[in-house]
C-alpha cells in the first residue's frame, strides 16, 4: 500500500489536487516525494505555466519572481551549509535586511534572491513553501495541510533564530499588513508540539505527519 495516494477530484465546481494519507506513520519526507513528482505533471493545469500544462522547470511567470519565503528551520540549517555560510552571515547576506530588523527572516525577494536564470541556485535544499506552491486549486483539506507544515517549519525557524541570537532584540522595522498576519501565525504554533518536531529534526524524514493531520 502507498503511504500517501495523489487524487484530483472536483470541489466547488473546480478540479482539485489532494493528497490522503493513509499510514498513519508517514513522514513529512514521504509526502514531499509524492509532492515533487507534480512540478513535472503535464497534465495538471497549472494556471500560470505555457499553456496551462507545462514543467514547473524554466517556467517564465516563475512564481519566485514574487514569492514570500521564510524557510523552515531544516531548509534554513540545510542552505547556510551549501553556501558554507555561517548562519549569521547567511542572514546577513540573502535575506531582507528591514524584514530582519523586524523580526521577520524572509528572503530577498522580487524576484527571489536564489533565483539565477529563471532557475532556482537551491533547487534540492529549497524551503518548503517553494517545494509545496503549486499554481493550480487544492483539495480544501491539502492546502491546509500544506500551510500548516510549512508555515510551523517558519515558525521553527523564527524561533530558533532567536534563541540563537541571530535576530536583532528590540524589533522595530516597519511591517506591512502582510508581515502583521505572518507575525500573528507565526506565534500562534509556538510552543506547540509540532513547532518541536520541527526543532528537534534533522531531516524532513523526522518530522511525523500524523501530528498535523485534524
Ligand atoms: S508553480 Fe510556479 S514555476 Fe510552476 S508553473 Fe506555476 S508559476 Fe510556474
Ligand atoms: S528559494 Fe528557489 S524555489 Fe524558493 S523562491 Fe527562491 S528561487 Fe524559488
Amino acid at each position: 500500500m502507498n503511504k500517501i495516494k495523489v487524487y484530483q477530484s472536483e470541489e466547488n465546481g473546480k478540479i482539485v489536487l489532494g493528497v490522503d494519507i493513509q499510514d498513519p506513520h508517514a513522514n513529512l519526507q514521504d509526502l514531499l516525494d509524492v509532492w515533487q513528482p507534480l512540478c513535472d505533471d503535464t497534465l495538471i493545469r497549472k494556471e500560470y505555466a505555457l499553456g496551462f500544462h507545462d514543467v514547473c522547470k524554466g517556467c517564465q511567470v516563475n512564481c519566485c519572481q514574487t514569492a514570500y519565503v521564510i524557510p523552515d528551520i531544516i531548509a534554513f540549517k540545510k542552505i547556510a551549509r551549501e553556501l558554507h555560510l555561517d548562519q549569521a552571515t547567511f542572514i546577513e547576506k540573502y535575506f531582507q535586511p528591514e524584514k530582519v530588523t523586524a523580526g521577520l527572516l524572509r528572503l530577498h525577494p522580487n524576484h527571489c534572491v536564489f533565483l539565477k536564470g529563471k532557475i532556482c541556485s537551491i533547487y534540492a535544499v529549497r524551503s518548503l513553501l517553494c517545494r509545496f506552491y503549486i499554481c493550480t486549486p487544492l483539495a480544501g483539506a491539502t492546502e491546509e495541510l500544506i500551510y500548516k507544515i510549512s508555515w510551523t517549519g517558519a515558525a521553527a525557524t523564527q524561533i530558533y533564530a532567536e534563541s540563537q541570537g541571530l535576530l536583532p532584540s528590540g524589533k522595530d522595522g516597519p511591517l506591512t499588513s502582510f508581515d502583521q498576519l505572518l507575525v500573528n501565525l507565526l506565534k500562534e504554533y509556538q510552543g506547540t508540539k509540532m513547532v518541536e518536531a520541527f526543532l528537534q529534526a534533522n531531516d524532513y524524514k523526522d518530522v511525523p505527519l500524523e501530528m498535523f493531520l485534524p
